[in-house]
Order: C-alpha cells, then sequence, then structure tokens
C-alpha cells in the first residue's frame, strides 16, 4: 500500500458501483436478485467469510457465494442488502448470524469465519473496503427493525439503504446513521529544526501503542471546533490552523474519521490521566525507530496500517523527515 495515497486509506476504496438511483427500484432489485450471475457475501456474528491461510504469506481472500450455493442460508431477499454492482455482476450481503456456524462453514470451499478487524488491514483494500460496506450497512440493519419514533415495525426499502416505518399514520423514513469522529495529528513547528508531533496512547490501547487524538464531534459542533476540545481535553494543548487532511470510513460499527492536521500554541502536555494514559512530543526521526503493531522489544509502536492514524503519522513523516531530529 502507498501510504501516502490518501485513495489507498483502508476501507475507503470501494470500486462497486453503487446504483443509488436504480436500487429505489423495488422491482429493478428483484431483478438483480435473479440473475445467474448474483453473488452473495454472507456476514455471521460480524464476522465476514475468507480464504485466509494464517501460515502463508498470501493475503486473505474475500469469498462470496452465488444465490444457488447459499440458497439453504439464506433470508428472505426483504432481509438482504444490496451493496451495488461490480461491473454487469449484482452483489448483495446477508447477515446469515441466525443460522449454526457449522451450517456455513459447509458451503463449498475452503473458508472460515474472520473478523474484519483482525484481518482488514492484511486484504486487498478493494476487498476490505467491500467487507466493511456489507458489515456496516447489515449492522444498521440489524439494529433499525423498529421505528425510533413510533416503536412500530420498520421494514427494509431500497436494497437495505432505508427503513420505513410500517405505521401509516408515522410512516417515518430511517436512512443509515454515520457517526463523525475527528482524528488529528497536532504539530509543534515553533522550532523549524526540530519539527514534533503530539502522540497519546489511550487507556484502551495495547502497551506502548501511540497514536493520534481523536474523539466523537458533539451535536451542532463544529468540525475545527471538536478537535480544538478534543486536543485541549485529552492533552492541555491549544490548537489552530486546523486543515483536513482525508476521511476514513470505520464500519467498528458506523463512524467516519475525519482526519486533520493542527498546529500547536501551546506545549505543555496535561493529560486527564483516565482516557490518555500518556502523550509525548515525537521527532519524526523518533517516530521511525517504532515498531509495528504486535512487535515486541520495542520501546513504541505505531498505530496499524489500516488506519488514517497510520496515514496521518505517515503523511506527517513525509513532509518534516528530511528536516533533523
Ligand atoms: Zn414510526
Amino acid at each position: 500500500m502507498n501510504l501516502f495515497d490518501r485513495d489507498s486509506i483502508y476501507y475507503a476504496g470501494l470500486r462497486l458501483d453503487r446504483a443509488s438511483e436504480q436500487r429505489k427500484d423495488t422491482f429493478w432489485i428483484k431483478q438483480q436478485w435473479q440473475l445467474e450471475s448474483c453473488r452473495v457475501l454472507l456476514l455471521h456474528g460480524n464476522r465476514n467469510l475468507m480464504i485466509w491461510n494464517r501460515d502463508s504469506n498470501q493475503m486473505p481472500l474475500a469469498v462470496s457465494h452465488s444465490r444457488a450455493e447459499a440458497a439453504y442460508l439464506l433470508p428472505e431477499l426483504e432481509a438482504m442488502v444490496f451493496l451495488g454492482q461490480e461491473g454487469a455482476t449484482p452483489i448483495f450481503a446477508a447477515d446469515v448470524s441466525d443460522c449454526d456456524e457449522i451450517e456455513v462453514l459447509a458451503l463449498p470451499g475452503e473458508h472460515e469465519l474472520v473478523d474484519l478487524r483482525e484481518a482488514g488491514w492484511l486484504l486487498s483494500a478493494e476487498e476490505a473496503a467491500l467487507l466493511a460496506y456489507a458489515r456496516g450497512l447489515l449492522y444498521w440493519n440489524r439494529h433499525n427493525s423498529f421505528c425510533s419514533n413510533c416503536g412500530s415495525v420498520a421494514e427494509s426499502q431500497q436494497g437495505g439503504h432505508v427503513r420505513r416505518c410500517t405505521n401509516e399514520k408515522c410512516g417515518r423514513l430511517h436512512f443509515p446513521r454515520t457517526d463523525p469522529a475527528v482524528i488529528m495529528l497536532v504539530e509543534d513547528i515553533s522550532d523549524h529544526s526540530n519539527p514534533r508531533c503530539l502522540l497519546g496512547r489511550n487507556s484502551r490501547f495495547p502497551a506502548r501503542l501511540m497514536s493520534t487524538l481523536a474523539g466523537f464531534v458533539d451535536p451542532l459542533e463544529s468540525l475545527e471546533k471538536c478537535v480544538e476540545r478534543e486536543v485541549f481535553e485529552e492533552a492541555g494543548i491549544r490548537v489552530d490552523r486546523i486543515a483536513y487532511q482525508a476521511s476514513q470510513p470505520w464500519p467498528f460499527p458506523s463512524s467516519i474519521m475525519l482526519g486533520f492536521r493542527a498546529r500547536a500554541l501551546t506545549t505543555d502536555i496535561d493529560i486527564d490521566g483516565v482516557e490518555i494514559a500518556e502523550a509525548d512530543w515525537f521527532t519524526p526521526g523518533q517516530l521511525k525507530s517504532f515498531g509495528e503493531w504486535g512487535d515486541d522489544g520495542c520501546a513504541y509502536c505505531l498505530p496499524r496500517r489500516d488506519s488514517i492514524a497510520r496515514y496521518l503519522i505517515e503523511s506527517w513523516i513525509k513532509d518534516f523527515g528530511a528536516v533533523a531530529g
């Protein structure tokens, strides 16, 4: 993966045509489902079907099945979601968590059920994006069976991209929800010969893992204000020059990470010691000596390669790595 290419950010590389206009037509969706070429991705307990030989250097592969192969597991068409078209091939996804796991694994082929959080960063960017999309859309449907306005059953429409309340007096439409979160690399460039960036370790992170700060956007809060607030709350640092860098869909379960870079106005770190266990300033030279996620024996390690945090850090090293440090 080219870490400096914004398009290669994991889970952002979906090449599928979402067919967002055609999918409004119920008859058209049924036609797609009837096509011999139709493929379906199955999820069981938030795990996707993959071929993955952990003992080899080969990357895991996403597995899809034909309608005929998977027919014995599949729910009603209304319970499935339409993801889009890959060329002329319609791609659907179905949550088969109610089926016995053994039944799912009895499908043709050598495959296993794997959590995308475990293997996502090893998949091709395109397959990672496809499986993430299936997981995210099925998650939303699974948790929105009832209208949040009146409590009546909400039925799936438009291939699972809308749910409509069946109570005629209500009839509210519900759309898939995405929770915005900001994630920011704070830089101290007051001494041009010694640029530093602020990284912290969330108390939920593994030991030694240092990453950029992040937090969810509050209601009626601008992204810039959220960056200012989160950096101050988590590290006691004031920032300005908040500049958008890139975004990443994050289907664990339903966020979008909005990546920024910000300039530090102050440098004395004051962590709360609860959410953030430690934080410090690091030069590009120090960051280059960090190990990878899971490495033993290194003082600190970088976030995983499928995270936008890693993209923000690598991009910053690229910009300032030539400066002594
Ligand atoms: Zn309702």
